[in-house]
C-alpha cells in the first residue's frame, strides 16, 4: 500500500474575516489539509470557532500559517513564523516599507510566500501587461483602474501596485518616479511615461483590475474580474502546498506567484 501523504496542518489567522473564513471553509473540505488553529485578533471574542491568539498558538501543531489580516500584524506574524520555522502564506495588502522589511527578515529564517493577489488570472494579467509595456514603451499612456467593495481598507489595491510595478519594470522606470494616484484640479498635461492609478469603491465587487494602454488611434484594454473571493482562497491553499514542498526540501526564502507559476 502506498504511504499516506501527511495532511498539511494550517493555522488560519483572521479566521473570522472574509478571506480567513473562506480559507477555513475550503481547507476543511479538502483532504490535503487539517485546520489546526483559527487565530483571531486580541480584540476579538475567543469563544467562537475554537479561536486562539497567536501568543497561545503551539508551533508544534502547525506547518503553515495563512495570514489575510491587517498590516498592523505583519511584523508580529513574521517574527513568529521565523522563530518557529513555520511556513508563512501572506496575502495581507497595504504593507509599508517597514512591513516589507519584516517580510524579508522572515524569509531569511523560514519559507515565506507573499502575493498581493493569489489569482492565476491576475498573475497572467501582470505578465501580459509587462509584455505590452515592453513592446509599446512610453509611447503608450498607461492607466490602471481597480474596483473593490466599499469595505476594503487600503487604496490603491496591492494588485494595482503590482500591475503598475510590472509595467514600470518592463519600461525600465522606477514606479515611484512615474506613479500618479488619481487626478483632481489643475493637474496640467499628462507627462510622458506617467502611470495613472485609480481606485473605485463599489458595493460588493470582489475585485476588478483594468490595465489600459493608449497611443495614437489605438487603445488596448486588459481586464481581470474576480467573481468570488474563493479564487484567492484557493490560490492561497495552492501556495500552502507549494510552500510545504519548499520546506520539505529544507529551503528558506521569500517566494511569490512568479515562482509558483515557474514550477
Ligand atoms: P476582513 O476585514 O474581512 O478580515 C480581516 C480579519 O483580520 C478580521 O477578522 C480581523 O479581526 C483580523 N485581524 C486584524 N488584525 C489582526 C491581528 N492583529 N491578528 C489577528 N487577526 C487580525 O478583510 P479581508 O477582506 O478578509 O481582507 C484581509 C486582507 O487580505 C486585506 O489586507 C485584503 O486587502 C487582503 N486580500 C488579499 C487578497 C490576495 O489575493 N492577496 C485577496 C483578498 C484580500
Amino acid at each position: 500500500m502506498p504511504a499516506l501523504t501527511p495532511t498539511i496542518r494550517l493555522a488560519v489567522v483572521g479566521a473570522h474575516g472574509r478571506m480567513g473564513a473562506t480559507i477555513v471553509q475550503l481547507a476543511e473540505a479538502d483532504e490535503r489539509f487539517t485546520v489546526s488553529a483559527r487565530v483571531v485578533a486580541p480584540n476579538e471574542p475567543l469563544d467562537l470557532l475554537d479561536a486562539t491568539l497567536i501568543a497561545d498558538l503551539d508551533p508544534a501543531t502547525v506547518d503553515v500559517l495563512i495570514d489575510f489580516t491587517h498590516r498592523d500584524a505583519v511584523a508580529l506574524h513574521g517574527e513568529w513564523c521565523g522563530r518557529h520555522g513555520i511556513g508563512w502564506v501572506l496575502g495581507t495588502t497595504g504593507l509599508t516599507d517597514a512591513d516589507q522589511q519584516a517580510v524579508g527578515q522572515a524569509g531569511l529564517a523560514t519559507a515565506v510566500f507573499h502575493a498581493s493577489n493569489f489569482s492565476l488570472g491576475v498573475a497572467l494579467l501582470a505578465d501580459l501587461s509587462a509584455r505590452a509595456a515592453k513592446v509599446l514603451g512610453t509611447a503608450a499612456d498607461v492607466e490602471i483602474v481597480e474596483t473593490h467593495h466599499g469595505r476594503k481598507k487600503d487604496a490603491p489595491s496591492g494588485t494595482a501596485l503590482t500591475l503598475a510595478q510590472a509595467v514600470a519594470g518592463a519600461r525600465g522606470q522606477v514606479l515611484d518616479d512615474v506613479r500618479r494616484d488619481g487626478r483632481s484640479g489643475m493637474v496640467g498635461e499628462r507627462p510622458v511615461g506617467e502611470i495613472g492609478i485609480h481606485a473605485v469603491r463599489l458595493s460588493d465587487v470582489v475585485g476588478e483590475h483594468d490595465v489600459q494602454f493608449g497611443w495614437p488611434d489605438e487603445r488596448l484594454l486588459l481586464r481581470h474580474e474576480a467573481k468570488d473571493r474563493r479564487v484567492f482562497a484557493a490560490g492561497a491553499l495552492r501556495a500552502a502546498v507549494w510552500l510545504q514542498e519548499v520546506r520539505a526540501a529544507g529551503r528558506k526564502g521569500r517566494f511569490g506567484m512568479a515562482d509558483l507559476l515557474a514550477t
